[in-house]
């Protein structure tokens, strides 16, 4: 009866021009998200400095995250001091719901970025850092950091603190090409069978497809982070066939993240959350909660929010 009912509905709307396409018809995502890839950097705000000094204050920042129903962040900030305003402000944190999961970034200012990998100064902070911890708990992972060349994934410090995340149990979040993530997990004790590293961008050069399949296959607790990641999205905002596919085969090795690496992805942070909402709406609704939330609540222990 109500199938019969259904038919006729469906047959009076393509009779009426007001046939919508499966995919037209599709809900955005509605549930929580991790946001696995959030800097609160110094262009940000300084902290111990007022306005003009601090454009994205820690209310701006998490009325953001509220308002996009983000409720885990994995905070790393350049220099360090943006992550702990976050991990300190326990109450505003609260108030918005957002836990906050707190790494090391590997750099005080923006020339470590091109050093860090052979700088003993870098492991000596981040040594201090875990040491000290922060006032929401201890460091969880180390990163994000970046290898433009995937050689200096063969420095003594990249290798030094890849030891050290196996040894720690810490998650890295890693910026680097398909090369480096098999390097890097090559130093680890495990040889990266127990590492959790978090593949930022998963590709940002654009790795083929079948090369992160490769690796996601080799490495059984790599994790993909898919901000900036070319031709993950299609035309329609939804994702593009052969990721699509990917992320089926593998629906808990991805998460999203934002990426807030300049002012401007704050300024965008609600659109690109909505981008998100919309192409995790075309998976099924088991996979969108997996990649939106449940694979970074699981790798870094949280709990279930509900729905
Ligand atoms: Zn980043």
């Amino acid at each position: 009866m109500r199938r019969a009912l259904a038919i006729g509905l469906t047959a009076i709307a393509v009779l009426g021009g007001l046939w919508v396409s499966p995919i037209l018809a599709r809900q955005p995502y509605n549930g929580p998200l991790f946001d696995a890839h959030l800097h609160y950097n110094d262009e940000a705000c300084v902290h111990d400095a007022p306005a003009p000094g601090c454009p994205h204050p820690l209310s701006d920042v998490l009325a953001r995250m509220q308002r996009n129903g983000v409720q885990a962040i994995i905070a790393n900030s350049r220099p360090n001091d943006g992550t702990k305003a976050l991990a300190q402000a326990r109450e505003q944190t609260r108030a918005a719901g957002v836990t906050v999961v707190p790494f090391i970034r590997l750099y005080r200012d923006r020339a470590d970025y091109n050093n860090w990998f052979r700088d003993p100064s870098i492991a000596e902070l981040v040594r201090t850092e875990l040491t000290q911890g922060t006032p929401s708990g201890p460091y969880r992972g180390l990163g994000e950091f970046h290898l433009y060349d995937s050689a200096n994934a063969q420095g003594a410090i990249a290798r030094e603190l890849m030891v050290l995340a196996d040894q720690q149990d810490l998650a890295v979040l890693a910026h680097v090409d398909d090369v480096a993530v098999e390097q890097l997990l090559r130093h680890t004790p495990s040889q990266g069978r127990n590492t959790r590293l978090i593949w930022a961008h998963t590709g940002i050069g654009g790795t083929p497809v079948a090369r992160v399949d490769e690796l996601m296959a080799r490495f059984p607790r790599l994790m993909g982070e898919l901000s900036y990641r070319p031709g993950l999205t299609c035309d329609d905002g939804q994702l593009c066939p052969e990721w699509r596919a990917l992320i089926l085969k593998y629906p808990d090795r991805f998460m999203i993240g934002s990426d807030t690496w300049i002012n401007q992805r704050w300024l965008y942070y609600d659109e690109l959350m909505k981008a998100y909402r919309l192409w995790l709406g075309g998976l099924p609704p088991e996979v969108a909660r997996q990649v939106a939330w449940n694979n970074g609540a699981r790798l870094l222990g949280l709990p279930d929010p509900g729905p």
